[in-house]
């Protein structure tokens, strides 16, 4: 079977071949330095990078003067939660309000800053991984310094409500900061309208390249600098700007708006098709994350009485790359803290897989999925101890 389809888009994106392209110029040809404003080349290369600057900021209802590049996603988020803490804590403000379900990067940061006396609520989510708006009212205190929420999760798609959750950070007088990597592209984000005041973004989420993300920080917002040199991006996050894929990240921004209705048509019609050809094909399935406030490209699923990794290796097999519910931190065991935090027991969890989409799927690759999977599934629940268990508790 020579069939390959890559279904792991919540991972990594294939670099779209327009941005690569565009890249190509800021190698060998422009490769000035942006600091260097006395000549041509120089002018050129800080040209190239306003202009993703002012794409991207357009792009959210920013200002282009709210918008810092930085290595990406997890740098984004690091920043926000220590940059506010460390300009927040000697103003007897110690408290965060996050939640059980966000990515590493924010949870292991509240980690890192409770050494520093930073105090951290981690907020519960439903059966459906949404966060319960009273318990976030509940635990907001005077010391509260942030609120970090992200729009949607990266495991099981789920899509807060980040504008309710904004009105109440902004009545509070607290900030909001929203981890947006999985959520750009595929949700209108609008920091007016939805009150954020911090915005984590990465580029290779969405068709651009690794490494390379951004930090919207509203005007006014009290926060330290992030990495210490020179004046790159308004004296905030030093060091020479990585030129060639700020130009990729804004082209792939600009790839998204101008397609993003036909996008979310393609792909969200495409998810559906997966969902219920699983939910028909395969019997004693969950499927996890939000059955409609989820992302377009987002399909979970839990498989009583199967392992996760053994999916993965038998879907490697047949081509097909997918995640797994402890893919995360691969390499370790332990169950997803998404999964669990949804409130399924480790069992289930380990059985869990995560495909995610995009446009380059067609219904032939979607179809092939579902059949690949139902052959996996029952192959591995006709080995499964623990299936012949439950047969013996039912006879
Ligand atoms: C991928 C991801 C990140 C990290 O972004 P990188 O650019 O890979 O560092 C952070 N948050 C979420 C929700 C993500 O999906």
């Amino acid at each position: 079977m020579s069939r390959k389809v890559y279904l792991d888009n919540a991972a990594t994106t294939r670099v779209k071949k327009e941005v690569i392209e565009e890249m190509n110029n800021y190698f060998d040809k422009f490769y000035g330095n942006p600091s260097s404003q006395l000549y041509e080349l120089g002018r050129k290369s800080k040209e190239a990078v306003e202009k993703a600057r002012r794409t991207i900021a357009e792009f959210l209802n920013a200002d282009e003067k709210e918008i810092y590049f930085t290595a990406g996603g997890t740098e984004a988020d690091n920043w926000a939660l220590k940059g506010v803490a460390f300009a927040n804590l000697n103003k007897g403000k110690n408290h965060i309000i996050t939640s059980k379900i966000e990515h590493h990067a924010i949870l292991n940061t509240c980690k890192y800053l409770e050494k520093f006396g930073v105090e951290t609520t981690y907020l519960d989510v439903d059966k459906y991984g949404l966060v319960d708006l009273e318990q976030l009212k509940k635990a907001i205190k005077p010391e509260t310094m942030l609120i970090s929420i992200m729009f949607a999760n990266n495991e099981i798609g789920t899509i807060q409500p980040i504008e309710e959750i904004g009105k109440i950070a902004k009545e509070n007088k607290i900030l909001f900061h929203v981890d947006g990597v999985q959520a750009l592209g595929s949700v209108k984000i609008d920091v007016q309208k939805q009150n954020i005041d911090l915005l984590s973004m990465s580029a290779h989420k969405i068709g651009g390249p690794k490494g390379i993300g951004a930090l919207y920080i509203r005007k006014g917002t009290r926060i330290d600098n992030f990495v210490h040199g020179g004046g790159q991006e308004r004296g905030r996050r030093a060091g020479t700007e990585g030129v060639q894929n700020i130009v990729g990240f804004g082209k792939a921004v600009e790839i998204v708006k101008r397609d993003f209705d036909s996008y979310l048509e393609r792909v969200t019609a495409l998810r559906d098709r997966l969902i219920e050809g699983i939910q028909k094909n395969i019997p004693h399935v969950i499927l996890n994350g939000h059955p409609t406030k989820r992302l377009a490209n987002n399909v979970n699923f839990s498989y009583k009485y199967v392992e996760g990794e053994s999916i993965l290796l038998l879907l490697d097999m047949e081509g097909i790359s997918a995640s797994s519910g402890s893919a995360c931190t691969s390499g370790s065991l332990d169950p997803s803290h998404v999964l669990l935090a949804t409130g399924l027991d480790h069992g289930t969890a380990h059985g869990s897989i995560r495909f995610t989409l995009n446009e380059e799927i067609t219904e032939e690759d979607i179809d092939y999925t579902i059949e690949t999977m139902k052959k996996i599934i029952e192959k591995l629940r006709s080995m499964s101890p623990i299936k012949n268990d439950e047969d013996l508790k039912n006879s």
